[in-house]
């Protein structure tokens, strides 16, 4: 008797570069943070995004709440 397919099911991970830090990260289904190796990663560049966009947001609020003479009562008077 002799195994006639000796090949795995399971096909070894490819692994990418991980565009933070550069290290070799598993392309496969369980690494749910691919291309990036790790969550930790996939934060930081996420993390990119949202402080660009929050910039941008924060300027904008900051000029609303900076707008004199819009002064909304907190209980409308509608009794
Ligand atoms: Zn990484």
């Amino acid at each position: 008797m002799s195994p006639s397919t000796a090949k795995s099911p399971i096909a070894k991970p490819r692994l990418v570069r991980c565009p933070q830090c550069g290290e070799q990260a598993p392309w496969a289904p369980e690494n749910s943070f691919r291309p990036f190796c790790s969550e930790r990663c996939q934060q930081i560049d996420l993390g990119c995004w949202a402080s660009d966009g929050y910039r941008i947001t924060g300027q904008l609020s900051d000029d609303e709440a900076g707008t004199p003479g819009l002064d909304f009562p907190d209980t409308p008077p509608g009794r």
